[in-house]
């Protein structure tokens, strides 16, 4: 017979004794907004249960709807080069979204990111605090607005405070940066050159607060 649909809040699906195995699988159930409509799978987050360093993006992208896995399309790659020019080791991080399922709408035969609204980010908020509760990263990075205006409050502008540390109960260290996904989005081969660096010196800043 089928398994029905899960209808609980995501808190409901929370074990009472939570690993990061047991939310990563009960998640894979989560009808706690209508985004489990739209989406191919529930991507969680992925990395490390000792990861000093935590990056928390906005939601999965059509790569990684598919995948399965976050941060592995181009903004993943995007990422994972810039991790290296930081010197921060990819393998030691732990990567996750604010949202766990890709909202998308139609545009001819791709499928377009579309930013969630408030009441799926609040939706999705327990696994995010769970992965957090498990993992206590030293430090938290923020990629994109919505992620920081999520876990930092609506007013907060990545504009104007990227790259600064920011005073948090998520973790002792907490900054917010762009997502990767906006260098991609620059005009032209210079302005993406320009966003790289600025994005790699702000893990840079990371990367030195965390080894002293
Ligand atoms: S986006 Fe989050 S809250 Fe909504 S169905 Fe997916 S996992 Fe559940």
């Amino acid at each position: 017979m089928a398994k029905r649909p899960d209808k609980r809040s995501a808190s409901d699906l929370i074990p009472d004794r939570p690993t990061l195995i047991a939310i990563r699988a009960a998640a894979k159930d989560c009808q706690a907004c209508d985004l489990y409509k739209l989406g191919t799978q529930t991507v969680f987050g992925e990395g490390t249960k000792k990861a000093a360093l935590m990056l928390i993006g906005e939601q999965p992208g059509d790569q990684e709807d598919l995948a399965g896995h976050p941060f592995v399309g181009p903004a993943g790659k995007l990422l994972d080069k810039a991790l290296a020019q930081a010197g921060i080791d990819r393998t030691t991080v732990y990567v996750t979204n604010v949202v766990k399922h890709f909202k998308w709408e139609p545009r001819g035969k791709r499928r377009i990111h579309k930013k969630p609204s408030a009441s799926e980010i609040s939706a999705c908020r327990p696994w995010l605090d769970t992965e957090i509760q498990l993992v206590k990263p030293r430090a938290v990075v923020c990629l994109g607005a919505t992620a920081a205006q999520a876990l930092l409050g609506r007013q907060f502008k990545v504009t104007e405070h990227r790259g600064t540390f920011i005073a948090s109960t998520l973790a002792p260290l907490v900054m917010a940066t762009v997502h990767p996904s906006s260098i991609l989005r620059e005009r032209d081969d210079e302005a993406r050159h320009r966003e790289q660096d600025r994005f790699v010196n702000d893990l840079r800043k990371v990367a030195r607060a965390l080894s002293s």
